[in-house]
């Protein structure tokens, strides 16, 4: 019996998350870029023999990060991950992080994540993080031991992020993954030119960190080909 993973698109319906540099012209938010990317990583583990519970798979906000985790704690997956973008007022801001529970050891996945997802944008810090639930700007880095694949440094602080603090508190090992800036126009662009490519490396780390070969598929559906929602709100950037 293969693993079974939990996949949160992060936001959805009136929480849209942030903008990204095309937003003005096609309307579309970082919710809708999680849900895409989010269905993409679906059918690549489903491709693998994997089974996966998804928080949401159109644009609903299907609950509170910490109802999210819940969901996936009652469903007893094996690892969960959350899936967002990052956005930021100056354009500079570039690159790729993962943050993982403070009380996580192990960093197989993580290690894998920043090696592949490395190939295409910055890894902003070569740690995976986290926040402290107290004091949101305290941001520990957990440096990776390449060798043992275990965090050298492991805190005994809440995390700041509601997804892997409920997550880690129901005893399932979980990370949230800010791919890239869309902010960013490089980032954009090269999310945007290698989405099924970046889908595939995530399910990768996922499945090979579970011991398995993985295999390729490429999607039927190519991702440009997801339906695209016009959104009438107004962008205040
Ligand atoms: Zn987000």
């Amino acid at each position: 019996m293969k693993a079974k993973i939990g996949i949160d698109a992060g936001h959805g319906g009136a929480s849209s998350g942030t903008y990204s540099v095309k937003t003005t012209a096609d309307g579309l938010f970082e919710k809708d870029f999680t849900l895409e990317l989010a269905l993409l990583v679906e059918k690549k583990l489903l491709a693998n023999g994997f089974s996966v519970v998804m928080s949401r798979r159109e644009d609903k906000n299907p609950g509170t990060v910490s109802e999210r985790a819940k969901k996936m704690a009652a469903e007893k997956v094996d690892f969960a991950l959350s899936i967002h973008f990052n956005g930021f007022g100056s354009e500079s801001a570039n690159g790729t992080e993962v943050f993982v529970p403070h009380g996580e050891t192990a960093a197989k996945i993580e290690a894998a994540l920043f090696e592949k997802l490395g190939g295409f944008f910055r890894v902003r810090v070569p740690f995976a993080r986290s926040n402290s639930f107290f004091d949101r700007n305290k941001t520990f880095d957990k440096k990776l031991n390449l060798k043992t694949e275990k965090f050298d440094t492991v805190s005994a602080e809440k995390d700041y992020f509601g997804f892997i603090r409920t997550c880690w508190e129901s005893g399932i090992s979980a990370d949230l993954l800010e791919i890239c800036f869309l902010t960013n126009e490089k980032d954009f662009a090269v999310y945007s030119e290698n989405r099924e490519e970046i889908a595939d490396e995530i399910a990768k780390s996922i499945v090979e960190a579970f011991g398995e070969k993985y295999i390729f598929e490429k999607a039927e559906e190519i991702p440009r080909a997801l339906p695209r929602i016009r959104h009438k709100y107004d962008v205040i950037n």
